[in-house]
């Protein structure tokens, strides 16, 4: 039997699992029935983790990467960059200004840079917890199964690694010497390790295509991750994407309200990449699923020169503008620190 649009919706609503197929069908949706979609994600979100928006401060303290992602104007090989590494002092000090202006989960940020080795990002984390007692999110690429432990006796309680992409060859291809095997491995290692994992892919990268993104929802349901940030690709000048044309608006918000009709209580970002597509776009996404916000702690001196995209530094709210995005929708701030089981 071929099922239509308003009655996959309607099923997937009531949590009924789509095939292959029916999620593609559901993602090639005309305006109209796109509408339908984000209502659907926006009732879904409001009984399955209710009104409240999690402030994240995301704090990224180095741009060194060893890493070479054709996507990301943080490779090693741009030599344009200007490469900065926060001290541990400043790290900590961070976190305890983003603790008294209430914020109750703090995002340590960075590339891939092996100088914060093992014992310097343990001595980090622990000032941190100390100091703050702040819900600790770690997002700093792949690293040994030791790290990770190591990492979580000393406090960290979340670690994001986002998928990219579920296609084995598009991964392999832009993220030249690593292997897509070695990333979900991580992922499970992450888990069985303790963390909440967050993970999350990118919409529109070039050669991607409709089928490639519905294996990520259905990669990102079956791995039952306890955050998702769905982000479309914004090129990057000097990147060897860089004149590739970035996601669609639409699309990207297609996948992330499917993904909350899924994923049910998982937490959805409303990510910074969809604002630097249109700066509408972080109210839209949080009225299509999305109940987190990541404010940025970093420094003024440093954020202009963490550019993984262009217009990052630019699209990034204020604390007090997010807070009044957050009223404006009738929406709340979470109060505890937004773990998806709590
Ligand atoms: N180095 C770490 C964390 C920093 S990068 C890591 O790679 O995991 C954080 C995220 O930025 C990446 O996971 C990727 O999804 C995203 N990103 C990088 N370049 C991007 C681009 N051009 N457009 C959209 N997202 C991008
Ligand atoms: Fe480095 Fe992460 Fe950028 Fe890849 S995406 S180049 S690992 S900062």
């Amino acid at each position: 039997m071929v099922l239509k649009f308003s009655e996959i919706l309607q099923a997937i609503e009531g949590g009924y699992r789509p095939s292959k197929e029916e999620i593609l069908l559901l993602l090639s949706a005309e305006e109209s029935q796109m509408n339908d979609l984000q209502d659907a994600a926006d009732r879904v979100r409001r009984k399955f983790v209710g009104d409240e928006i999690h402030l994240r401060g995301i704090v990224e303290f180095s741009n060194f990467c060893i890493q070479n992602c054709w996507y990301c104007g943080l490779r090693q090989e741009n030599r344009q960059v200007d490469r900065y590494r926060m001290t541990a002092d400043e790290i900590v000090d961070v976190a305890g200004r983003a603790k008294s202006r209430g914020l109750k989960t703090i995002v340590l940020q960075s590339g891939e840079d092996p100088w914060f080795t093992r014992e310097r990002m343990s001595e980090i984390i622990s000032r941190v917890k100390k100091s703050t007692g702040l819900a600790v999110t770690l997002s700093l690429g792949e690293r040994p199964e030791e790290d990770y432990r190591a990492w979580k006796r000393k406090g960290a309680d979340r670690y994001l690694l986002k998928f990219e992409t579920s296609s084995q060859s598009l991964f392999e291809r832009l993220r030249p010497g690593r292997k897509i095997s070695d990333r979900l491995n991580s992922l499970k290692i992450l888990k069985k390790a303790g963390y909440e994992v967050g993970s999350g892919n990118i919409i529109g990268l070039p050669g991607q295509t409709p089928e490639d993104l519905a294996n990520d929802v259905k990669f990102s349901l079956d791995y039952d991750f306890d955050m998702i940030g769905v982000g479309p690709f914004i090129p990057h000048p000097q990147t060897p994407l860089g004149r590739s044309s970035p996601g669609m608006l639409t699309q990207a918000l297609g996948i992330l309200a499917l993904t909350r009709i899924l994923t049910r209580d998982t937490n959805l970002p409303a990510t910074t990449s969809l604002s630097v597509l249109n700066p509408e776009a972080r109210r839209r996404a949080l009225q299509a699923g999305a109940n987190v916000l990541m404010p940025d702690v970093t420094p003024w001196v440093y954020r202009q020169h963490y550019q993984i995209y262009p217009g990052k530094a630019q699209a990034k709210l204020e604390e007090d503008e997010l807070t009044e995005l957050i009223f404006r929708l009738g929406r709340k701030i979470g109060r505890g620190p937004g773990s998806r089981k709590s």
